[in-house]
């Protein structure tokens, strides 16, 4: 039986439920194989891991058909036992591991043993391998985790070379897939340059079958700048800087990063990140998207950068073992290291913005020039050592969130003023080679100018604000305090989390994790909720409302699969919402909220143009994820009247003891207790996860200057004087 076809349906509809019986080990094992070997480019990734868990100085990967034909790396590394050629491609035999203990210190890159079975599950394996000592080697195929034959004597050359034919033979579907999207050969030559670019003592190469011409070639090397020009061309190497951050205040150092970052002059239109913690090439989304908000905050319309990072962690942080192809893994302290790493990027970035205008000026081109004498006497007053810091009156006033002892510091103001000369600079620098840039399937333009609007209408001096405001508190309902330098604000919190969420929903957009529904949620009945109160459609029987609740609900049941690939919102055929997109990691929506936004959904969203289609999808989004006040009315102060319990519920038995109740007796502890809850969740939202999301990604709009979204309320520097004369 093919795993790929759809098992029989037993059963049916209404009648008996399906038998359920016990798979076949070889079906589990193709299963489990697909998982491991998700496409060809997997494929490589695990035998170049094994090559270089073997200690191998040099590794060839030939690859025919984008890897479907055939993959075939070579390494000369330790090479395999004769007497281990038996289990070699069994599932779970690795000499990696052999406690689960292990796992916490395991320095190799496989543990697992599932590699090298898998391939055989799924394609026709053959390993020619000889050890050190001996006169020849061995050669044997694989199918379905046992050998085919003994191994055969053979001529080799040190180390092992593992060939894999026709992957995926069994799997029609999935064949088909691969043979028809693009070639994985891209993402291969990818993988290796990555690999190169770390690993700079292995000589690396990568080339299709029959061609003598490599597309990879690295030679080692004791300098990993070298090894970065050597794979990504000097262009690129030219326009970075190196970078280094450790943890400084830990007794012995756990924590250090070192790497290199593009500057402002840099030109790309996709982000690359390599990324390797403690030497596993891995991919780390909300590092990838924090650093690229850094970027684009500081350098706005600038490219997406290059970053080349290694970090290294004491083995027991790191859990390499929750991602079946070991392609993520999960720190300790996450949220912590990547403040480090933005700060220290954010840190660079201001520091090579002021150099890059010097160098600028070399270029000599008389309307750069003029730009950047103009930034240069814009900087004079705002230079971080500049004079600024003398002009507050006193050296109480705190100003810098990240230094609670109350250093003075000035910020680094006037991005805005760079972008005529970004796109000047744009034509006389190169792009990297195109072919590591395959087109991102989520890049649409309609997506893309709402993006740049979002660019256009960005405020800068609130931008300010947002990076570095200190919190001080929630005001009211709606309202919370922030200080900035000497000002006291007030920020009004449903406006600017509504943005922020509708901002990142076009940012994560084709690119959300799930939320999964712990049940799946009938669209019919959750727009029935929302419609209840609608006091505008009277209708004795609902009808009205009912159909509006059909209508809308095939609405979305038509466009289920365009706001499940852009947004993550996913519909079933019956018309059940079973996932939510995370919008902001560490942030789930207030569910009391959800039937009003399927209405919305299905009612407010533009369809038929695609960039108003997701212009109100978004803004649908950011206004269900926003911070309301809880709809619990807030029991603080005099709000604690309306948890008082029902006086006629009172009357009948209680009435006695009437006279003698304190007030606190009459309350509805449960309810109250549960609108406490809500509100201290809320406030702790604010503080922990929507401020410091905001300083990190909100690009506030020109309108929240003036639409009551901040509203300055003091200055300290007045307050000091006012208490000067007290
Ligand atoms: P894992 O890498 O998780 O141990 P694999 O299935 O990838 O599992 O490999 C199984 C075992 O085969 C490895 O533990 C290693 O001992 C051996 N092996 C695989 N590839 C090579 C190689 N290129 N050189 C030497 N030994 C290898
Ligand atoms: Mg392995």
């Amino acid at each position: 039986m093919d795993v790929d076809d759809p098992a029989p349906r037993g059963g049916g509809g209404g009648g008996e439920p399906p038998r359920i019986r016990r798979l076949e080990e070889s079906v589990v094992n193709r299963i489990a194989a697909g998982e491991v070997i998700q496409r060809p480019s997997s494929a490589v990734k695990e035998l170049v891991e094994n090559s270089i868990d073997a200690g191998a100085s040099t590794v060839s990967v030939t690859v025919k058909d984008g890897g479907l034909k055939l993959i075939q790396v070579s390494d000369d590394g330790h090479g395999i036992r004769f007497e281990d050629l038996p289990i070699l491609c069994e599932r779970h035999t690795t000499s990696k591991l052999s406690a689960y203990e292990d796992l916490q210190t395991i320095t190799s890159m496989g543990f697992r043993g599932e590699a090298l079975a898998s391939m055989t599950y799924v394609g026709h394996v053959t390993v020619t391998t000889i050890t050190e000592g001996q006169l020849h080697g061995y050669r044997v195929s694989y199918r379905d985790g046992v050998m085919e034959n003994d191994p055969k004597p053979c001529a080799a050359v040190k180390g092992t070379q593992v060939m894999v034919e026709n992957l995926f033979y069994n799997m029609v579907a999935r064949r088909k897939t691969l043979q028809n999207s693009n070639d994985d050969y891209p993402k291969i030559v990818d993988f290796i340059s990555r690999f190169a670019v770390h690993h700079i003592n292995v000589n690396f190469s990568c080339r299709k079958h029959g061609s003598n011409r490599a597309d990879v070639h690295s030679a080692s090397t004791s300098s990993r700048i070298d090894a970065i020009r050597n794979v990504y061309g000097a262009s690129v190497v030219r326009d970075l800087m190196e970078i280094e951050v450790s943890d400084e205040n830990a007794v012995d150092e756990i924590f250090r990063m070192d790497g290199f970052i593009s500057n402002a002059n840099y030109v790309a239109k996709k982000t690359t990140m390599i990324l390797f913690i403690n030497d596993r090439l891995v991919d780390c989304t909300s590092l990838k998207r924090a650093i690229e908000f850094v970027y684009s905050a500081i350098l706005p319309q600038a490219s997406k950068p290059f970053i080349y990072m290694s970090i290294n962690l004491p083995p027991e942080h790191v859990d390499v073992n929750i991602h079946p192809t070991k392609k993520e893994v999960s720190l300790l302290n996450q949220e912590r290291i990547i403040e480090m790493i933005k700060d220290a990027i954010e840190e660079k970035l201001m520091n090579c913005n002021t150099t890059r205008i010097f160098q600028t000026q070399a270029v000599n081109t008389s309307a750069l020039t003029q730009a950047s004498t103009q930034k240069e006497k814009g900087t004079e007053v705002n230079t971080p050592t500049g004079a600024k810091s003398q002009k507050i009156p006193s050296q109480m006033v705190r100003t810098d969130p990240r230094d609670p002892s109350g250093r003075l510091h000035t910020y680094w103001h006037g991005q805005s003023s760079n972008l005529e000369k970004k796109s000047d600079l744009v034509s006389v620098r190169n792009v990297v080679r195109s072919r590591r840039n395959p087109k991102d399937a989520g890049d649409l333009s309609s997506r893309h100018e709402l993006l740049t609007e979002i660019d256009t209408n960005l405020h800068s001096g609130l931008l300010d604000i947002v990076k570095n405001c200190t919190y001080v508190g929630v005001a009211d309902e709606v309202f919370a305090l922030i200080q900035h330098n000497t000002r006291l604000y007030l920020v009004n919190v449903v406006n600017v989390s509504k943005e922020l969420m509708y901002q990142q929903a076009l940012c994560r957009f084709g690119n959300f994790n799930a939320i999964q529904l712990s049940e799946p949620a009938p669209l019919r009945e959750l727009m029935m909720m929302a419609l209840k109160d609608d006091e505008s459609i009277s209708d004795e029987n609902d009808k009205e409302k009912l159909e509006i609740a059909e209508v809308n609900t095939e609405i979305l049941k038509e466009n289920a699969e365009m706001i499940n690939e852009y947004f993550s919102i996913h519909i079933d055929q019956s018309g059940n919402l079973t996932r939510l997109p995370v919008v902001l990691d560490q942030y789930t929506p207030d569910m009391d909220r959800l039937p009003e936004f399927t209405l919305t959904l299905g009612n407010d969203v533009t369809w038929d143009v695609e960039r108003d289609c997701f212009r109100t999808a978004a803004a649908a989004i950011g206004n269900f994820y926003a911070l309301h006040p809880p709809i619990l009315p807030n029991p603080s102060g005099n709000g604690i009247q309306l948890y008082k319990k029902n006086k006629d519920c009172m009357a009948s038995g209680e009435r006695d003891n009437d006279s003698t109740n304190t007030d606190e007796d009459e309350i509805d502890q449960e309810l109250l207790a549960e609108a406490e809850a809500a509100w201290a969740q809320r406030e702790w939202t604010i503080q922990h996860v929507l401020f410091p999301s905001m300083r990190l990604f909100l690009k506030p709009p020109k309108s929240m200057a003036t639409d009551g979204t901040f509203v300055q309320v003091a200055s300290l520097e007045k307050l000091y004087k006012i208490f000067e004369r007290c």
